[in-house]
């Protein structure tokens, strides 16, 4: 009878041994494990920390679908992940995507496709998530919201509104007007069956009671209110009915006139006009009247979205016609139509109140700093899209970006403005907004440090959407098409 050990000294069993010997030693032993294997991995960049304005340097990213999956020093990270791409960053600063808290879609049914080639421009200009304010094409932008999440059109993440609540027979087309409490009633109740992210409500025609019931109904919905504040109407009633922020400063800048409540109620008691009001407002700003108006605010969680950039342009078409613009090549005909509107207004204009315009913008953007000290969280937003003049999308951001630091934002606070103040406003932090493993793979490599000068914003080297790694090349083949679509338009 053979011994059972001489069949095992056979040369298969002792090889079969070792191959169990050596499995049993990799399951014990994790730093002989394979690394993991993921879509992306991002080395050696400097991470741009904006929550807390500083840099940490010499790090490696991993993303797996549209999720970071993994931060930590490059050594660290490299040696236990791998991925199909791999991306240098030595050099480099990679921030979270850029939010552009307020743009347009619209000027009529038949622009549609001139608005949807401006999609791909915010990407190029690391823009991955914009917010839809209300345009008269709402519920196109709502089927593009839902074909951007099944990968069917390409663009950013899309927020938006939905048609926007307005009075009777306003001048903005693709409302829901609202004439009477039921009728806010029946708009809210319809905005929410179109699962709309927030409520835009602006005055044109609406009646100040109703602006406030609006905003009170629409956040008794569960739903954020943002908007245009009536002249009847002070800031503080529209805080204190619940709006969620204030688009334009023109409207913070409001809470800051020592009589804004006179004014108010002299312009809803019909007893002076538009113009009148406005003179007034803009003769009566007190900045002490304005930190405790802006301290308010802060604490009420009302944020404000200037929309500077596109006031300086507006105050400044004497100086700058942008008929050469180089943007204007990404800019469909129909579109740059609806610029004529505001630019004929502007040419009206004397020689005084081209000096009074002037003056007026730098009023009004002063208040930007004053804002950040109350604790009021900025909202970085373009205004971007059609009747808004030369404000570009996809650079338009980076030029509103560039103002507020000229107006005594840090660097940081400004980035901060574009990337942390959205997510925040839409409660998103704990999945947008910083670095982190389980946040969106929503990334931009600069070639240079943001927090230094924020024009480094702009020099843009990689953008990270979804997950999915768009390089350089493949950003200039994005501006390429639209333009190419511009240029077939022209002809
Ligand atoms: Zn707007």
């Amino acid at each position: 009878m053979l011994e059972y050990a001489t069949v095992g000294a056979s040369p298969w069993c002792r090889m079969k041994n070792l191959l169990l010997a050596f499995f049993a030693a990799m399951a014990s032993a994790p730093l002989l494990a394979a690394p993991k294997h993921a879509d992306a991995l991002i080395r050696h960049a400097t991470l741009v920390d904006v929550e807390r304005a500083r840099l940490v340097r010499d790090q490696a990213v991993v993303t797996a679908g549209d999720r970071i999956v993994a931060v930590g020093n490059d050594a660290d990270v490299a040696r236990d992940w791998t991925a199909t791409r791999i991306i240098e960053a030595k050099d480099r600063y990679l921030i979270p995507g850029l939010w552009d808290m307020h743009v347009h879609f619209g000027g009529a049914p038949e622009l549609v496709a001139e608005n949807q080639a401006l999609l791909p421009l915010y990407v190029a200009h690391g823009i991955t998530t914009v917010r839809d304010a209300s345009g008269d094409i709402p519920l196109e932008v709502l089927n593009w919201r839902r074909a951007i999440i099944l990968g069917s059109l390409f663009g950013p993440n899309l927020f938006s509104s939905g048609p926007k609540i307005e009075g009777l027979k306003p001048i903005w087309k693709g409302t829901i007007e609202a004439g009477s409490e039921a009728d806010v009633d029946k708009a809210i109740d319809q905005l929410k069956s179109l699962h709309v992210d927030f409520v835009k409500i602006t005055d044109s025609t609406l009646k100040p009671e109703l602006f406030l019931y609006a905003v009170r109904e629409a956040r008794a919905a569960g739903l954020r209110a943002s908007g245009h504040i009536p002249m009847a109407l002070t800031v503080r009633q529209a805080a204190d009915a619940g709006i969620s922020s204030i688009e334009h400063l023109d409207y913070a800048f409001n809470a800051g006139v020592k009589d804004e409540a006179a004014i108010a109620a002299d312009f809803g008691a019909g007893r002076i006009t538009r113009e009148t009001a406005r003179d007034r407002l803009d003769a009566g700003f007190d900045e002490r009247t304005a930190m405790r108006a802006y301290r308010y605010l802060a604490g009420k969680g009302v944020f404000v979205t200037p929309t500077l950039n596109g006031s300086r342009i507006l105050a400044y078409l004497d100086e700058d016609t942008h008929q050469h613009d180089d943007y204007l090549a990404y800019i469909g005909p129909g579109l740059r139509k609806t610029y004529e509107w505001r630019i004929q207004r502007a040419a009206q204009a004397s020689a005084a109140q081209v000096e009074q315009r002037h003056a007026h913008y730098h009023r009004v953007a002063a208040v930007i700093p004053m804002l950040q000290r109350a604790g009021v969280t900025i909202m970085a937003g373009t205004d971007a899209g059609y009747l808004n003049s030369f404000i570009y999308p996809g650079i338009g951001l980076h030029d509103e970006l560039a103002l507020y630091v000229e107006k005594g934002l840090t660097p940081a606070q400004a980035l901060s403005s574009a990337i942390r103040a959205g997510p925040r406003w839409f409660g998103l932090l704990d999945k947008y907004g910083s670095i982190a493993p389980g946040k969106a793979a929503d990334l931009v490599l600069l070639n240079g440090n943001p927090l230094d000068d924020i024009r480094a914003t702009r020099a843009i080297e990689i953008v990270v959407l979804r997950g999915t790694v768009h390089d350089r090349p493949a950003l200039d083949r994005m501006l390429a098409e639209t333009r190419a679509k511009v240029a077939a338009w022209n002809q």
